[in-house]
């Protein structure tokens, strides 16, 4: 049994103004890997600038990272990272300039290498220096290993086979305040999908459940700002944070199951955000589990049954209706990565995989 942890975590108010030495000791010249908006407006990019600026560190901005961020925008950060000198690298933003961040540091020390380099399982990872500073409350990118990409000319999203943890991890509440209702219910949802597949995994141990028991009370106590029953207050936004972190520490033990596997192809196909589609799936997933496991779960995060979680998930991500046709390939996509899927703990086949994307179901 492992529990393997290697990121640096802070969390603290001003954390990233505060730890500017830290962020000094990894470079002379970083490049900084956001989004295109919302590291402006929620001040972390203000607050990583003037970090870097105290310590005379150098940086440049590379803000073109789009939501599943594909392979190539991750080749042209390269590039430009490249091209400045750039020494490390710092994504700043949800899951997506994180886990970009991951690929870009790995690409920067293989300059000549062509894209196919990050989906070389036998390649060598040595990216270069990592910081994470998340301004979602979902992935857990800070602290996992894992970088999910999209592969347009393939219509597929995966995860590269490369395991990246960050050097760094610099965690605020206060860049949540500024997130709309929306993004806060699609990555809560996302924090809530990481820790139940984590616990219902063949993988499990009591040190991984130690992080999603821990995690799932923190997540159930922001459930009424998700609702929109009560003010995203600072406190609150801390508490999602942490919740997030603490999934994404357990799927650094365990790996993401069955509703994430699912979840790729229904991104892909149809624009749903990451978090609403791994909810999509996880109603039934949680139907299918060992009922000692789901009643755990849905316990600790105060859900009376599967169908008490699914009128919660109605409520904060909206239920779309996919096409069956859409969850065909999602189910055929999974099919292909017996892997993942074996770590559903249950019996899993193409019935079982079509019952739990809900083939056949209204609605
Ligand atoms: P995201 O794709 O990073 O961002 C979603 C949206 O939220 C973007 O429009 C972004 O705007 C905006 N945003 C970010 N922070 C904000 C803030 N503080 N206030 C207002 N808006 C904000 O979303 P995400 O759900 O965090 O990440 C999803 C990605 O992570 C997917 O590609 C998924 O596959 C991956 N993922 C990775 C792991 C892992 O272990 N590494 C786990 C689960 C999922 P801007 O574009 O302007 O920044
Ligand atoms: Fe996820």
């Amino acid at each position: 049994m492992r529990f393997y942890m290697p990121t640096d975590v802070y969390e603290e108010e001003n954390c990233v103004v505060n730890h500017g030495a830290d962020l000094a000791k990894l470079g002379n010249h970083a490049l900084i890997v956001t989004g295109s908006h919302s590291a402006e407006r929620n001040g972390s990019l203000h607050d990583v600038t003037r970090a870097l600026a105290t310590h005379g560190i150098q940086w440049t901005h590379f803000n073109e990272v789009e939501e599943n961020p594909s392979v190539e925008t991750v080749m042209r950060a390269r590039d430009l990272g490249l091209s400045r000198g750039c020494d490390f690298v710092i994504g700043v933003g949800g899951g997506s300039p994180m886990d970009a961040a991951k690929a870009i540091a790995l690409m920067m020390r293989h300059g000549e290498a062509d894209e196919s380099y990050l989906f070389d399982a036998h390649a060598k990872t040595d990216p270069l220096p990592i910081v994470c500073i998340p301004t979602t409350c979902g992935t857990g990118s800070e602290v996992t290993a894992v970088s999910v990409l999209t592969r347009p000319a393939l219509k597929k999203k995966s995860a590269i086979p490369h395991r990246i943890f960050a050097n760094l991890a610099l965690l605020d509440g206060k860049y949540l305040a500024s997130a709309p209702r929306h993004v806060l219910a699609n990555t809560t949802m996302d924090a809530f999908a990481h820790l139940a597949e984590s616990y219902i995994n063949t993988k499990a141990t009591p040190y991984s459940r130690m992080c999603v028991a821990a995690g799932v009370r923190e997540w159930a106590r922001s459930k009424d700002v998700v609702l929109g029953k009560r003010e995203a207050t600072a406190e609150a936004c801390v508490t999602m944070l942490r919740a997030a972190c603490f999934g994404g520490m357990s799927i650094a033990q365990t790996g993401t199951s069955l509703p994430h596997g699912l979840s790729y192809a229904v991104t892909v196909h149809t624009r749903m955000a990451h978090g609403k589609a791994c909810g999509f799936f996880l109603r039934n997933y949680l139907a299918e589990a060992d009922p000692a496991d789901r009643d755990a779960v849905l316990s600790l995060a105060g859900f009376a049954d599967v169908d008490d979680f699914e009128a919660y998930y109605r409520a904060t991500c909206g239920r779309d209706a996919v096409p069956d046709a859409v969850l065909a390939l999602a189910v055929q996509d999974l099919m292909t990565n017996p892997a993942k899927m074996a770590l559903a703990p249950f019996a899993v086949d193409e019935t079982v995989l079509r019952r739990i994307a809900g083939i056949g179901e209204a609605g």
